[in-house]
């Protein structure tokens, strides 16, 4: 089951960095992290945006003030602006990691 090792965020650098326990590492820009929350409001907000769904993230969207572990399968992220629904189960933010988007940052 994977698991992560280490979890880091670079606040700076605007990205969360996950070391797994298989030997992998993702880095991931913030802005898609809170992008890709799977909390049922932002979940209904793509959906119904579809590919019109262009966020314009503040600071305190992308700015992670706390992250706590769910279990053995998740993580919940707390952002700055007081988003703290969206339970990242792990193979979510591996999905949201193998992404690529233009101006992913
Ligand atoms: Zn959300």
């Amino acid at each position: 089951m994977i698991q992560p090792i280490s979890i880091k965020v670079l606040q700076k650098e605007q990205e969360l960095f996950v070391q797994w326990n298989d030997s992998t590492a993702d880095s991931i820009a913030l802005g898609n992290v809170r992008r890709f929350c799977p909390c049922a409001f932002c979940t209904e907000a793509r959906i119904n945006e579809k590919e019109h769904f262009i966020p314009i993230y503040g600071r305190e969207q992308t700015t992670i003030i706390s992250i706590q572990t769910i279990g053995s399968y998740a993580l919940k992220i707390s952002w700055a602006d007081g988003h703290n629904d969206g339970i990242y189960e792990y193979a979510v933010i591996k999905a949201i990691a193998a992404m690529q988007f233009e101006g992913a940052k």
